[in-house]
């Protein structure tokens, strides 16, 4: 019999100790906590990401601040903004809603101070990652760390497979796995018998983007799974990378689509800028 992780429900918790910890800041230091969201153009999915990422501030007390450059703004638009933001003393958290239109570069985002960077998208965010030295981690396989904690999940020892090697997703994931002393393969589209490296993993995280590519003859008995996919199968209905209905029987553990690892990703950003205001302070 499988247990649902419900990472809305624990996102919701996260959530309520995060508005009492923002109200204990606002309250000591008379200041508000504030969050730069950048977008820029028109993405449909990134307006959606950026519009739940200003209600979440909204709801734990963090002031948002948007900034919607139009599609064409210039590299060197993009980067005075940015430059401007680093300086705000009143931001504390810059994030910048990804993909960037194709003829801007992610060298942009450079100009974000790693202390803003709430994101943990910067150079000496992810090498102190790699070092397991304190650093603001990148949000999503945050996430997913708190969900395997409060399932009382344990780590050490177990297999992990992580399929996806992605910057944001794939690659901080092994390394907090690894860091948790758990013995990590990372999958990715170039790997052989993907099969049989995931029916090695006690702890099977997916971050692919292919809708119900995990199969359940991928899935030792008693896994854990976690899809971090979030994708649309052929009816245009949200799924992700695990294939839920057949996998489910064979887990312990599993993540929905959706209402899994979506809800933790947001949360974290709340939790990563309420961080970064702490060091801000001290
Ligand atoms: P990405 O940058 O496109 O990376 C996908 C990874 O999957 C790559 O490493 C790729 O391998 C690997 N891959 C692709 N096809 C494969 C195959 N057939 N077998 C094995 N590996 C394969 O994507 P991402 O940004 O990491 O996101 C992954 C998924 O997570 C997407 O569905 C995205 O929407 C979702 N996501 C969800 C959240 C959330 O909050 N829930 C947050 C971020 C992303 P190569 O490196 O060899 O190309």
């Amino acid at each position: 019999m499988f247990k649902l992780i419900e990472g809305k429900a624990i996102a919701q918790s996260i959530r309520a100790e995060i508005r009492e910890k923002v109200a204990a800041f606002k309250a000591e230091t008379g200041n508000e906590i504030g969050l730069a969201v950048v977008l820029v153009g028109e993405n449909p999915a990134s307006q959606i990401y950026v519009r739940n990422k200003i209600k979440a501030c909204e709801e734990v007390g963090i002031k948002s601040y948007a900034y919607y450059l139009p599609e064409a703004v210039t590299q060197n638009g993009l980067e005075e903004l940015l430059s401007s933001l680093a300086q705000n003393d009143e931001i504390q958290g810059i994030l910048v809603q990804l993909p960037l239109p194709t003829h801007l570069s992610d060298k942009a985002l450079k100009l974000i101070p790693d202390g803003k960077d709430v994101d943990g998208f910067s150079e000496n965010n992810i090498g102190r990652l790699c070092l397991n030295l304190p650093a603001t981690v990148a949000c999503t396989p945050y996430g997913v760390m708190k969900m395997l904690e409060y399932e009382h999940i344990e780590i050490r020892g177990k297999n992990a497979v992580v399929v996806g090697r992605s910057n944001i997703v794939g690659k901080p994931m092994a390394m907090l796995l690894m860091n948790a002393d758990a013995t990590v393969t990372v999958c990715h589209s170039k790997t052989k018998n993907l099969k049989e490296q995931c029916l090695k993993a006690d702890i099977l995280v997916s971050a692919i983007g292919k809708p119900k590519f995990i199969t359940s003859d991928m899935i030792k008995e008693g896994a854990t799974v976690i899809d971090v996919g979030m994708n649309r199968d052929e009816n245009g209905k949200l799924c992700g990378d695990v294939d839920f209905e057949r996998v489910k029987e064979k887990c312990s553990y599993i993540t929905p689509v959706p209402g899994g690892v979506g809800p933790m990703t947001i949360t974290m950003l709340m939790y990563n800028t309420y961080l970064a205001a702490l060091r801000s302070k001290n």
